[in-house]
């Protein structure tokens, strides 16, 4: 293992995030299950950052990219292939916005990229608003958005972005509102956001959940809020479900349908877990909205039918399984268990999180400061014991992100929750 680190080292660039001081090669997974290089085996609780979906190898999944493989891997979108239109009905069905269309992309900065592209051309403004703490990818357009500057490796960007609260509050002057509060002090700040804008702005982005942002949730009906306020101006709500999507949250389909009083986006945007690991993006969006963009938009790989065909398979298995029901069931007694084990622990802030999308925010006992150290300790101290979990991004590598495959079993929930009190604790006593 140590060999393949240092190999690694030697030919790619040392900005690559890996976990753990001694990084983990992983051969194989089953179920909730991976496997390392010396056959140590972990419960995943984070799904190579949500991307596994319903569970490693889903033999459905297997099948289907074989299937497809044999008969033909890529076409490029200059063809018709069945797996992408069938996807597409699939998705635009479930979006909930009328007369949609579907791009598919390879990755979740592609499809924002595509969005933001057809937004800005739509209203021919290359203003945008952006949510403070926000994270929509890497591409020079999505770096150059995001809300947490510590997250760009540049200070450039193609776009004009005005950043808005909402987010975000356990901290500063919002923390002690009320929802309702929240809610018209966010709405207030919007609008004078607006008021210094100088043009039109073409639309505002955001995450339902901030993810890469420690998996803050805002109170539901902010968007619809914002939403009214936008449209006085006709500007476009992006909602970018890249996370948030396929019933991650348990309660929903959709992020956005937690704020849904004045209806869907005007676009979504979605990609890792829908592929159950392969790697599809996507953009939705009403068809006159789509179809502004009046060059031709060639995607060599979007829609290549491999990653289709896994996709539907994924997507079938998902709902044919109710695995949405299954995130919001078993999520809901994580959580509860995760809440009564750290209730007990001075270094817990927080346990937070909706359906399989589970924040724990560790401080240094006593204070309110953001303990990123005990974090990096109880994740290797966690791995150790069998369990894989996440962190968040920037400043908030002191939350704990717990996102295992929608799949998972009352028992492995216990399971993991009893690795992670052990974690816990050894790190904190
Ligand atoms: N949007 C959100 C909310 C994300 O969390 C991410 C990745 O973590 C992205 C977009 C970018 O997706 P990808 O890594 O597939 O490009």
């Amino acid at each position: 293992m140590t060999d393949l680190y240092d190999r690694h080292r030697a030919v790619l660039p040392d900005w690559l995030a890996l976990y753990y001081s001694r990084p983990l090669e992983l051969t194989h997974g089953e179920g909730r299950h991976v496997w390392d290089a010396e056959g140590n085996r972990y419960l995943d609780f984070f799904g190579g950052i949500l991307s596994t979906l319903t569970a490693h190898a889903l033999p459905e999944v297997t099948k289907a990219v074989a299937d497809q493989a044999g008969r033909i891997i890529h076409t490029s979108t200059l063809y018709l292939n069945r797996p992408m239109v069938d996807l597409a009905e699939r998705v635009a069905a479930l979006s909930g916005i009328p007369d949609a269309r579907v791009f598919f992309t390879t990755s979740g900065t592609e499809a924002n990229d595509t969005a933001l592209m057809l937004a800005t051309a739509y209203r021919g403004s290359n203003q945008v608003l952006a949510m403070r703490n926000s994270y929509h990818g890497r591409s020079f357009t999505a770096v150059g958005i995001t809300g947490n500057r510590a997250w760009s490796p540049t200070s450039l960007s193609p776009l004009q972005t005005l950043y808005v609260h909402g987010g975000v509050r356990s901290r500063g002057p919002y923390a002690a509102l009320s929802d309702a509060e929240f809610i018209e002090a966010c709405v207030a700040d919007l609008r004078d956001v607006l008021g210094q804008a100088r043009g039109g702005v073409a639309a505002l982005i955001a995450e339902p959940i901030q993810g890469v942002g420690g998996f803050t949730s805002p109170p539901d009906g902010l968007y619809a809020a914002f939403r009214e306020v936008l449209d006085e101006q006709g500007i476009l709500w992006i909602s970018d479900e890249v996370q948030t999507g396929l019933g991650r949250t348990g309660e929903h389909f959709w992020g956005w349908q937690a704020h849904a009083r004045s209806g869907p986006p005007d676009v979504l945007t979605f990609a890792k877990g829908i592929g159950n690991g392969m790697s599809i993006g996507g953009v939705v969006a009403r068809a006159e909205l789509m179809n502004c963009l009046d060059a031709n938009s060639i995607s060599t790989f979007g829609g290549s039918p491999v990653t289709m065909a896994a996709g539907l398979a994924n997507l079938t298995h998902l709902l044919e399984h109710d695995l949405q029901g299954n995130a919001r069931r078993v999520g809901g007694l994580l959580i509860e268990r995760l809440r009564a084990i750290c209730a007990q622990l001075p270094g817990v802030r927080e346990v937070r999180g909706r359906g399989l999308m589970i924040g724990i925010e560790l401080v240094r006992p006593g204070t309110d400061e953001p303990d990123q150290d005990a974090a990096a300790a109880v994740q290797e101290a966690a791995r150790d014991g069998g369990l894989l979990i996440g962190k968040g991004g920037g400043h908030h590598t002191s939350v704990l992100r717990v996102a295992p495959p929608l799949s998972l079993t009352v028992a492995e929930a216990e399971e993991g929750a009893a690795i992670l009190e052990r974690a816990l604790r050894s790190v904190q006593s």
